[in-house]
């Protein structure tokens, strides 16, 4: 393996392994030509893998058209896709931007000028981002303890602890900020009697429900959105990661039911919409339909039951094709063996190995990666 000159890059991630010079569906290559399986999706993001025909067609007819043109005009891939996000939630309206962190300080603007309170409660082991806002409502201190102060009113309850969660509240709550699976906190499912503990105590305290879906929307635990399947439906919800299959979008959706605070001049983007952007994402939405949902599904349940019978695997848990298995070894040392092995994986923490291929994974790569990893832990 090997990796470019790295020394111009500012020193924010630990040092390459690989560099990657070419993708095709479910499969990497690298420099010298070794080919990897591809379980990590670029951290969730190519969910229909690595240059798909149809987003792949549907950006360079676009690019062949308009790149830029600004928010100061309407395209027609951003509305497109504002009606097909829409349509997909059941009535909503949308901003987009170009980065889940970006959708949360979105979404964080958007409570406070809809319910005139600045509180917000969020997870403990929760991720929204690294921006200050989205990382003041991070729950991982070891990510925020060299940038504080943060923004300020931020506090933290234990997933699936209703009790937890009414004690961190408060009248000046506004926004209750969740991810429907915790993404980079251990892969942990939210309850379906949580998400409905959060929707009442959000009515209740006239503050607005957010879920951030930057990891779990787009098809990736088996329905569209991922709170289709806790029974609560969000006031607003947040998007990015797959929803262009890899070029960088994020999305602010507002439910109907919560519509109306943004007025022209609180909020922007320069590039926020962009056409080619938008082109793919609408071709992403085409193509993630109930036949692929029901593979996604299928194939999680696969992976879950593999991983589970693994030595060193203490519980294996997800949703779709968010797939994490608790180790009783130090997840990081699994994932660079399983890099050796062919396999690109994740960590979720510190000791939870995490899984999240392109939801067009075949049935044959699912074995694959399984008997990689069988290999890789025993
Ligand atoms: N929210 C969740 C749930 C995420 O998983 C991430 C990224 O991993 C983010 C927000 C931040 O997204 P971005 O890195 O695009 O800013």
């Amino acid at each position: 393996m090997s990796t470019v000159l790295e020394s111009a890059l500012l020193p924010t991630y630990p040092p390459a392994p690989v560099t990657f010079v070419a993708g095709d569906g479910v499969w990497l290559v690298d420099a010298d030509g070794k080919r990897y399986l591809d379980f990590a999706a670029g951290i969730a993001v190519v969910g229909l893998g690595h240059r798909h025909p149809v987003p792949l067609a549907a950006a360079h007819a676009q690019l062949d058209k308009l790149w830029h043109a600004s928010n100061l005009f309407a395209t027609e891939p951003a509305a497109a896709l504002a009606t097909k996000l829409s349509e997909r939630f059941g009535g909503a309206q949308a901003f987009f931007c170009n980065s889940g962190a970006e959708a949360n300080e979105a979404a964080l603007k958007y409570a406070r000028k809809a319910t005139g309170k600045t509180g917000v409660v969020a997870l403990s082991g929760g991720f929204h981002g690294r921006t200050t806002g989205a990382l003041a409502a991070t729950g991982q201190p070891a990510k925020r303890a060299a940038f504080e102060p943060l923004l300020a009113g931020v506090r933290f309850a234990e997933p699936n602890d209703a009790a937890s969660l009414h004690a961190a509240a408060g009248e000046d709550v506004g926004l209750i900020l969740l991810e429907p699976v915790l993404g980079e906190g251990g892969v942990i499912p939210l309850t379906p009697e949580f998400a409905a503990a959060a929707a009442e105590l959000a009515d209740e305290l006239g503050a607005l429900l957010c879920f951030d879906e930057v990891q779990t929307g787009i098809g990736r635990t088996g329905t569209f959105f991922a709170w289709e399947q806790l029974g609560v439906k969000p006031d607003l919800v947040t998007l990015a990661k797959a929803l262009a299959n890899g070029l960088p979008i994020g999305a602010l959706l507002v439910a109907d039911e919560a519509a109306g605070a943004f007025q022209p001049g609180d909020h922007g983007s320069t590039f926020g919409g962009n056409p080619v952007v938008c082109a793919a994402a609408c071709a992403v939405l085409d193509t993630v339909d109930d036949a692929l949902l029901a593979l996604v599904r299928e194939y999680g349940s696969v992976l879950l039951a593999g991983l589970a019978r693994f030595p060193h695997v203490v519980e294996a848990r997800g949703g779709g094709l968010l797939v994490g298995a608790q180790l009783d070894v130090p997840a990081a040392a699994i994932v660079s063996a399983a890099l050796d092995a062919g396999l690109v994986c994740l960590t979720s923490g510190q000791d939870v190995l995490r899984l999240a291929p392109p939801l067009v994974v075949s049935g044959a790569e699912v074995d694959l990666a399984l008997s990689i990893l069988s290999e890789v832990l025993s």
